[in-house]
């Protein structure tokens, strides 16, 4: 089971949130039949969305990171809202390394118009992107630990730890939370070795308070139907669609993040415009 623990630790100063992602990273592998290497930078990116996602506050917030590679590479996205709901793709001509490029992150939470951050990508690390991310963008100080082991083409761990350091963080506080992080190196192994129940009970006993320690569950799950992709096809217009049907036979609509085919015949689309 996918879970994110969210607590505030250190006097309250420092926020900390614990993943385990394990399944999420799967469910993405049987998806798009991920190689070793995707598997990694997706499921990192996908690790790194069910963060984000949980720090969503608005009923209709929604949060998605798109890594476009320099030159030949590819590109990855991935998106999450408020319930949890993690999904995204990678597309393969890249071979899921992450070699220079742009990461941009878009940040809707319901109100106003949507944060847009954007920064370099440094390497192939989705934690340390990731951090750079918060540091330059966001300018909050954040330290991302986030790993994936792949064994034999299925994932046999995946999560991590994030802190990120509330404004006026005292020095000692910032210490702490520093020299604690150095445990989670390797941060998938950590995960495979304890969990994230464990890795709270090893790491950070009589320091969380369970009285304000949230358990989420994220899971690997599109938003997609066959409603809305009608509504994607609508603004085509009746003449446009009838004549894609007439030329391919019907309109094909592809969703990326689940892989999914949505087709309408030309039945289809004359019951749609009525
Ligand atoms: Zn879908």
């Amino acid at each position: 089971m996918n879970k994110l623990y969210k607590t505030l630790i250190y006097d309250n100063e420092v926020s900390l949130s614990v993943l385990e992602t394990t399944d999420l990273v799967n469910d993405a592998i049987k998806t798009h039949g991920l190689d070793e290497n995707s598997a990694k930078t997706l499921g990192g990116l996908l690790t790194c969305c069910a963060y984000m996602s949980g720090c969503l506050k608005s009923e209709r917030g929604a949060v998605s990171l798109t890594v476009k590679g320099d030159g030949a590479a590819g590109t990855a996205s991935v998106s999450g809202d408020i319930n949890l709901h993690i999904r995204g793709y990678i597309d393969g001509t890249c071979g899921g390394r992450l070699k220079g490029g742009s990461l941009t992150v878009i940040k809707d939470d319901g109100f106003f118009r949507p944060f847009v951050g954007a920064c370099e990508l440094l390497g192939d690390d989705v934690s340390e992107n990731l951090m750079q991310y918060f540091d330059k963008s966001e300018q909050i100080p954040t330290a991302v630990a986030i790993g994936v082991n792949i064994k034999d083409g299925k994932c046999t761990a995946a999560g991590g730890v994030v802190m990120q350091l509330l404004p006026g963080t005292k020095e000692e506080n910032m210490d702490k939370a520093e020299q604690r992080m150095q445990a989670f190196v390797n941060a998938a192994d950590v995960v495979e070795k304890y969990g994230a129940d464990g890795i709270l009970k090893e790491f950070f006993q009589g320091v969380v308070k369970e009285e304000q320690t949230y358990l989420l569950f994220p899971e690997y799950k599109c938003n997609c139907s066959r409603k809305k992709i009608e509504g994607v096809i609508l603004p085509l217009g009746k003449a446009e669609l009838l004549k894609i049907c007439k030329e391919e036979g019907c309109v094909k609509v592809h969703c990326h993040y689940c892989n999914t085919d949505y087709s309408f015949t030309q039945k289809d689309v004359e019951e749609l415009i009525k």
